[in-house]
């Protein structure tokens, strides 16, 4: 491989992820034509996509269907009405906070999306710098 260590490219260790991925800019692919360095790094993390890949594909929140959280949100709040409707007597004035603590929980949904990305994200920085140390 025609590859140089030192003064490697500034794409070959970041942009050329987002190209596997198809998040490169529009005009990487024109550079990646000419950079030997960023096709050697895009052999090597295609290698290791190909490799970890099956491990990626397995609960896929990516693919869920939009909304599936919906149902037990429903479920929950199905539970707290019938757990607030008994009441004997309406509830006095003062205690209408409490009621609005109950309701909280719903409206700081926290998006697992986000959080698996960061994950993956990781996971690729440290399969990468294993790839590079075992070269
Ligand atoms: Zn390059």
């Amino acid at each position: 491989m025609n590859r140089r260590d030192t003064n490697l490219c500034e794409h070959a260790e970041s942009t050329v992820l987002l190209y596997l991925f198809g998040e490169a800019p529009p005009g990487y692919a024109a550079h990646l034509d000419a950079c030997l360095d960023c096709q050697a790094a895009l052999t090597e993390h295609a290698d290791t996509i190909a490799w970890v890949s099956p491990a990626l594909s397995q609960p896929a929140p990516i693919t869920a269907p939009r909304g599936w959280w919906l149902a037990p949100t429903l479920a929950l709040a199905a539970g707290l009405a019938l757990t607030l409707q008994p009441a004997p007597q309406p509830l006095p004035a003062t205690s209408q906070p409490a009621a609005a603590e109950l309701d909280a929980p719903d409206l700081t949904w926290e998006d697992p999306l986000a959080a698996d990305l960061q994950e993956l994200d990781k996971d690729l920085d440290a399969l990468a710098r294993d790839v590079e140390s075992s070269r």
